[in-house]
C-alpha cells in the first residue's frame, strides 16, 4: 500500500470512531428529575402555639400576655428616679402625676408587641407639644411621641405616633380629647457589633385607632432633645412612660399588655 492509502485509512478510521461515540451518548439515559407535589412545600411541625385573644368590651388581654396594667395598681411600675410609681390610679386608669417624674416597667423587655390606650383630659388647653404631651420610650431609648395633636399643629417629626425628632408618622389618626386612643407598638430590638454600632438597628411599626402610624421603621438612635440620635450599645430595658414638664392637663392610661416575641 502507498503513502496516500495509508494516510487515507486513517482519516476513514476516525471519521467512523467519532459517530460511533456521537451515536453512543445520544443513546445514553439519565434519570429525570422528580417532579413536584402539593406536599413537598407543606410542613406540619412545629404548630404555633395556641393564644386566646382577648375581649375588647372587657379589655382582657390575650392569654400569654404579660399584663403591665389591669386597671387596679401600678404594681408592674416603679418610679426611673427610685421607689414606687406614684401616678395616679383611679376609675380603671392611672394618670400621670407630673410631680413624680417618668415610670417605667420593673421588668426589661426586646421584641415585644405592646399594647397601650391613653386619654387626653377633655378640658385640655395648650397648644404644639405644650398640650397633653407623654410618650413611650422602648428599652428607655426610644421615645414613640404621645401628644395631643387633634386640632394642634406642631413640628411634624414631633406629633402624635413619630418617632420623636427623627421620623414622622404617616397619619394624624387623632381621636379628640376626652375619647381612648389605642396604640398597637410592634418593637425590633437592636442587634450590636462588638464595637458598640448596630448590626441591626431597632425597629418599630406603630398603630393608632387601627391606623398604621410607623410602618417598621427604622430607628436611628436615641431621642435627643437637642442633637441628633446616638447609637448606645445596650441590652433589653423597660418601657418607659413619660411624665413631661408642660403645664397641660395630665393625661390618663388604660389596658396596658405586652407580648414578648
Ligand atoms: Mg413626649
Amino acid at each position: 500500500m502507498n503513502k496516500k492509502s495509508l494516510t487515507m485509512k486513517a482519516a476513514l478510521a476516525a471519521l467512523t470512531c467519532t459517530v460511533c461515540v456521537s451515536s453512543m451518548n445520544a443513546q445514553k439515559q439519565y434519570p429525570k428529575q422528580e417532579g413536584m407535589t402539593p406536599g413537598m412545600s407543606e410542613y406540619w411541625t412545629p404548630q404555633p402555639k395556641v393564644v386566646t385573644p382577648g375581649d375588647i368590651k372587657t379589655n382582657t388581654a390575650p392569654s400569654d400576655a404579660i399584663v403591665l396594667f389591669d386597671g387596679k395598681d401600678l404594681s408592674a411600675w416603679e418610679s426611673v428616679s427610685g421607689g414606687p410609681a406614684q401616678w395616679n390610679v383611679h376609675d380603671g386608669v392611672f394618670t400621670v402625676n407630673k410631680k413624680a417624674g417618668d415610670i417605667q416597667t420593673k421588668q426589661k423587655f426586646n421584641n415585644y408587641q405592646l399594647h397601650i390606650e391613653w386619654c387626653v383630659p377633655k378640658n385640655i388647653s395648650g397648644e404644639s407639644q405644650g398640650r397633653g404631651n407623654s410618650g413611650i420610650f422602648m428599652q428607655g431609648m426610644y421615645e414613640i411621641q404621645i401628644l395631643d395633636c387633634y386640632n394642634n399643629e406642631t413640628y411634624v417629626n414631633g406629633q402624635t405616633g413619630s418617632i420623636y425628632k427623627q421620623t414622622p408618622p404617616l397619619a394624624n389618626a387623632m381621636r379628640k380629647p376626652g375619647e381612648w386612643n389605642v396604640y398597637d407598638i410592634i418593637y425590633s430590638a437592636p442587634i450590636f457589633k462588638e464595637d458598640g454600632t448596630y448590626r441591626v438597628p431597632p425597629r418599630v411599626t406603630v398603630i393608632q385607632n387601627g391606623i398604621v402610624l410607623q410602618n417598621n421603621t427604622t430607628i436611628l438612635g436615641t431621642t435627643e432633645y437637642v442633637g441628633f440620635p446616638k447609637v448606645v450599645k445596650h441590652d433589653a430595658g423597660p418601657i418607659i412612660l413619660q411624665s413631661h414638664g408642660d403645664p397641660s392637663e395630665p393625661i390618663s392610661f388604660r389596658n396596658v399588655w405586652l407580648r414578648e416575641l
